[in-house]
């Protein structure tokens, strides 16, 4: 089933494209401000986007930037009428297309099918590994909670260990066998520090009420467990 997300924080135009869209056949998946659309959209990879400009927390330009660092999928954008200045930015910015609120339900559902007709199966980089996180092995980096956050070779080893075990402590002396290449006469004081710099890099891009991604359990070692609160 094609899956549309819908990026838009009025509830009635939200609720009117839900119903538009499931009568039309497709799946839809909605968010309601900026952070929860690069959320969903890395979570759910769905087949195109429709993309309100004005959003609560990142507008819709910061999430067109970040979703073309990460994707090619069909983006639709929603602009306010009359914004001349808006189309144009938006078609250089990498939308495919833009409709001007208030838009006629035909129209809409017709760009929508034109643009999955061109477009080939979106892209993605990475892969995810849940709701807030992806990780991308060409780039060494990773993408947490929808923001990318670049990560030095042992930082990247050290969380894919931590994310393949997630749920489970990890002891030093395992984290410095997998990760560290010669760990001949690395202390475990490395692997701690090791582990604060990757936290630190997670934590810059989420709010600081964020629970810590990465869990330290005295005297056993470390363990990821993800966007959840314990
Ligand atoms: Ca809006």
């Amino acid at each position: 089933m094609t899956r549309v997300l819908v990026v838009e924080d009025d509830e009635d135009v939200a609720l009117a494209l839900r119903v538009l869209l499931t009568r039309a056949g497709y799946e839809v998946v909605r968010a309601a401000d900026g952070r929860d659309a690069l959320r969903r959209l890395f979570a759910d990879e769905p087949d195109l986007m429709i993309l309100d400009i004005g959003l609560p927390v990142l507008d819709g330009w910061q999430v067109l930037e970040r979703t073309r660092d990460m994707t090619d999928l069909p983006v639709l954008l929603l602009t306010a009428r009359g914004a001349e200045s808006d189309r144009v930015r938006g078609l250089r910015a990498g939308a495919d297309d833009y409709l001007p609120k208030p838009f006629g339900t035909e129209e809409l559902l017709a760009r929508v099918e034109a643009l999955l007709r061109r477009a080939a199966p979106a892209r993605w980089t990475g892969t995810a590994l849940d709701e807030s996180l992806r990780l991308v092995p060409e780039r060494r980096s990773a993408v947490w909670r929808g923001e990318e956050v670049r990560l030095s070779d042992i930082e990247y080893r050290l969380l894919q260990t931590l994310v393949r075990n997630r749920g489970r402590v990890v002891s030093t002396g395992q984290l410095l066998d997998q990760v560290w290449d010669d760990p001949q006469g690395i202390g475990p004081d490395r692997v701690k520090f090791a582990v604060l710099r990757v936290r630190r890099k997670l934590q810059q891009s989420a709010p600081a009420t964020a629970p810590d991604p990465i869990e330290a359990v005295r005297g056993l070692g470390y363990r990821y467990r993800g966007d959840q609160e314990e």
